[in-house]
């Protein structure tokens, strides 16, 4: 496994790939991988590209500075493990290189407004503002490629789908199922934060969300069961929505079809997201 930390060594392996007529398959992170991150890796191997990953703790996507002081970092084990699941090239740029005026504001920033806005975007202001920066600047960078990203956080892939397509990118963005714990829980770098007890009470998101998504209802009685499991076990709800899968916006009881399901709650100071489909029907009269 090759590693660079260059910016200019990063966008030269990327060429020089594609030269030799391979398809680069990017796949971004923040580090203290696991297996979520994994399994892109294997994903964007599995399809015949050079995967290349990146790893950078983005500041300018935390719009709460005691999140990214506690957020994870295990670089040794992060380096075993990528070159364990088939990673080609793991890059790791510095905070220097990639936002030169950190902590000043960067005054280039990449807004996609509507999608970004909502749920997540409207508990954590700015938050989307600094995914689609600093992912615009990993596809400037790493040039055409593939772009792996989990259903983990559905918004993401939304903001990153949107931004492709209004600034014409020359990148194919790829969505990779959730992977979860055997007790059902999305893994997440942040889940390490969770004690025993608050672990317990963070499985109530993806059992809420295996609920609905094997009962056809409307999305007012969606958003209701959903609540209500979420407040039965005790987890401190931030929303729970059901939305167009594309637009995010939310749907009304007179759609029918498939959707999605977002729900974030906190536990012990731990913002907990997951998401999945389901099925509404019309209202019963
Ligand atoms: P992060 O390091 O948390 O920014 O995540 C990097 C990428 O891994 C993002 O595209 C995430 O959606 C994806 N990811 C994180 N956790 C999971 C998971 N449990 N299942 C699938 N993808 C995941």
């Amino acid at each position: 496994m090759q590693r660079i930390s260059d910016l200019e060594a990063w966008r030269d392996y990327a060429r020089a790939q594609r030269a030799q007529g391979r398809r680069v398959g990017l796949v971004p992170t923040m580090g203290a991988l696991h297996e979520g991150h994994a399994s892109l890796f294997r994903t964007a191997r599995a399809n015949g590209d050079v995967v290349l990953a990146t790893l950078f703790v983005n500041p300018r996507q935390f719009n709460d500075a005691s999140d990214l002081a506690a957020y994870p970092r295990t670089p040794a084990s992060d380096v075993e493990m990528a070159e364990h699941t088939g990673v080609d090239c793991l890059v790791e740029p510095s905070l220097h290189d990639m936002w030169p005026d950190y902590p000043d504001a960067t005054p280039t920033t990449v807004s996609v407004h509507g999608i970004g806005d909502r749920l997540e975007g409207a508990r954590r202001p700015g938050h989307f503002d600094g995914v689609a920066s600093v992912v615009a600047k990993l596809f400037a960078i790493t040039g055409p490629c593939r772009a792996y990203f989990g259903e983990k956080d559905y918004q993401q892939i939304c903001v990153v789908r949107q931004m492709v397509r209004d600034l014409a990118l020359d990148v194919d963005v790829v969505s990779c199922p959730i992977v979860r714990d055997a007790d059902g829980l999305a893994i997440s770098s942040r889940n390490v934060r969770l004690n025993t007890e608050g672990r317990s009470r963070a499985r109530a998101l993806s059992r809420a969300l295996a609920l609905v998504g094997a009962q056809p209802a409307t999305a007012s009685e969606h958003r209701r069961r959903l609540e209500s499991c979420l407040d039965e076990a005790g987890v401190a709800t931030s929303y729970v929505e059901v939305v167009d899968p594309v637009t995010l916006v939310a749907s009304n009881d007179d759609e029918v079809g498939v959707r999605r399901a977002l729900v974030a709650g906190v536990v012990d100071d731990v913002r907990l997201i997951d998401n999945g489909p389901v099925t509404l029907v019309a209202r019963s009269s």
